[in-house]
């Protein structure tokens, strides 16, 4: 199947035209080229999707159905988007410039996510049992999935399989950035025949996402983007008193230790400035090295950088492609220009293309103090920053309002003790990898990161809710009486 260049919503299990078009253009990162009109869903086709997914709930259509009846559907979705994944691989390296070398491997996460999360199927929803009374796990109701553009299908069908998983029908919503890989998984869903109302795509921007949210029939949100966003979501939640599960931004500090090793912190560096294009939530932002190290450190990663192939994401020898959208990318530039407004040193490295996409050179600021920096960039920038002590590397890494990600380099129980005094959900120590430790490991969020861990096992059990059901007596003489 090719990628798609209609956007189309999937409501109560038909295909139809979102209603509305909207201002901006899904673009080819590589050339700006316009792939198609962003559109919107109308108040009335949300209207008329929340009612399905209630519908569906309330008739038990999807949550009712047998264990393993579920889990063959998630293992049919499964199936379905392994066959897929060459396309998810391509609609997410054209509509987010992420190079095709990394798309490849995140598209095997939709189908490892949907069999990881019908395993959970066999997970009872009687949790607890006693004389006189039970404890229960059950599907909250309709839940609303909303994905960002960086890494869209990888993220949707996490949280659309724990969705399915824990029996809620789901309402998804790309970003209308990067939307075609979302349609793509749409696919697969349709393909394996779930109820109608149990799985519905429906497009829009910003103001979509906000009528989803505030709508009172919906039992729960899931989301990942933006702190402003998060906040939106957070503050419509509230209004409903509705559990909201939110993934946001970072800061993310890597701290050098006296006894790194340089090359080793030179690749890191490499790496997660590349990863996603720093379009990544785990991404670095700021760099910490003793004094003594500051100059050489710097000069070792512009070195690195410098040698990197920037180029158009299609192609397989690409290291560093162009950022998602023109928006995007004028904001990143804006805000290295802020950092050399208050005295820092721009460090611009490579040299990118002769082509008409959202290209920028990866950058290091240095000369700023770590209070001048403590913004999310969300790009291939990092700033660094020379320490006198580890009481100070320690204050700079945890400054920034952010708490997702931090990464630690240098030897044996030093390395692990710094790591300890982290206020970040996930701390690495000699590791720069994109994924975590472990399938099963979670993913929690601190300080302004968002609220609510992620993970198989924790986005599965945010869709259910416990209900507590007691008895004068004993069950057992209910359920024989
Ligand atoms: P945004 O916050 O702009 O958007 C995220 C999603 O929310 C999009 O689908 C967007 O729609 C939608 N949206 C925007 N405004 C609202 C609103 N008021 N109510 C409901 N939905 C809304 O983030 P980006 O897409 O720009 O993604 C980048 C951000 O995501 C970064 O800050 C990054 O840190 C964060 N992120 C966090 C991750 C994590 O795991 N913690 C992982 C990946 C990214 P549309 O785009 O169509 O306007």
């Amino acid at each position: 199947m090719p990628v798609p260049d209609t956007l189309l919503n999937y409501l109560d299990g038909d295909w139809e035209t979102p209603a509305a078009e909207l201002p901006d253009v899904i673009s080819d990162a590589n050339s700006g080229q316009c792939i198609a009109r962003q559109r919107s869903a109308s108040a009335g086709q949300i209207d008329d999707a929340i009612a399905a997914a209630q519908r569906v709930h309330g008739n038990g259509g999807w949550r009712e159905l047998a264990a393993a009846a579920r889990a063959n559907s998630l293992l049919a979705i499964a199936d379905n988007l392994f066959e897929l994944a060459d396309n998810i691989a391509e609609a997410d390296a054209v509509t987010t410039g992420v190079p095709i070398t990394q798309t490849r491997e995140l598209a095997r996460i939709p189908a490892a996510a949907f069999r990881r999360a019908a395993a959970l199927t066999a997970e009872p929803t009687c949790i607890n049992r006693h004389l006189n009374f039970e404890v229960g796990r059950l599907p909250l109701g309709p839940a609303v999935v909303i994905a960002p553009w960086n890494a869209p299908a990888g993220i949707a069908s996490h949280k659309i399989a724990s969705a399915l998983a824990a029996g809620c029908p789901v309402l998804f919503k790309p970003s209308e950035w990067s939307p075609l890989s979302g349609q793509l998984i749409a696919r697969a869903i349709d393909r394996a025949d779930l109820p109608a109302g149990a799985f519905q795509l429906l497009h829009g921007a910003g103001e979509t996402g906000s009528a989803l949210t505030r709508d009172h029939r919906v039992a729960a949100v899931s989301f990942t983007g933006g702190l402003a966003a998060g906040r939106a979501v957070a503050a419509a939640c509230a209004r409903q008193m509705r559990p909201a599960q939110l993934e946001l931004g970072g800061n993310n500090p890597l701290v050098m230790l006296p006894d790194a090793n340089p090359d080793a912190v030179v690749a890191a560096i490499r790496t997660l400035l590349t990863t996603l294009n720093g379009q990544w939530c785990r991404a670095l932002g700021r760099i910490i090295v003793p004094n003594s190290m500051l100059d050489q450190l710097l000069a070792m990663a512009a070195a690195a950088l410098d040698t990197l192939r920037i180029g158009a994401s299609m192609r397989d020898d690409t290291q560093l492609g162009p950022l998602a959208h023109r928006l995007h990318r004028d904001q990143v530039l804006a805000a290295v220009a802020r950092y050399e407004s208050l005295g820092g040193v721009a460090h611009r490295c490579g040299e990118p293309p002769a082509l008409d996409g959202w290209f920028m050179q990866p950058t290091l600021v240095s000369g700023l103090g770590g209070d001048q920096a403590l913004d999310e960039i969300f790009g291939p920038v990092a700033t660094i920053h020379g320490y006198a002590g580890i009481e100070q590397a320690v204050a700079l890494a945890n400054a920034p309002p952010y708490g997702l990600a931090a990464y630690v380099f240098g030897k044996g129980k030093r390395a692990l003790e710094v790591a300890r005094r982290l206020e970040a959900g996930v701390v690495k120590v000699n590791l720069a990898t994109l994924l975590g430790p472990h399938p099963d490991a979670p993913r929690p969020v601190w300080k302004l990161s968002g609220i609510g861990d992620e993970g198989a096992r924790q986005t599965f059990e945010f869709f259910r809710g416990s209900r507590v059901i007691a008895v004068d007596g004993a069950l057992h003489d209910y359920e024989t009486g």
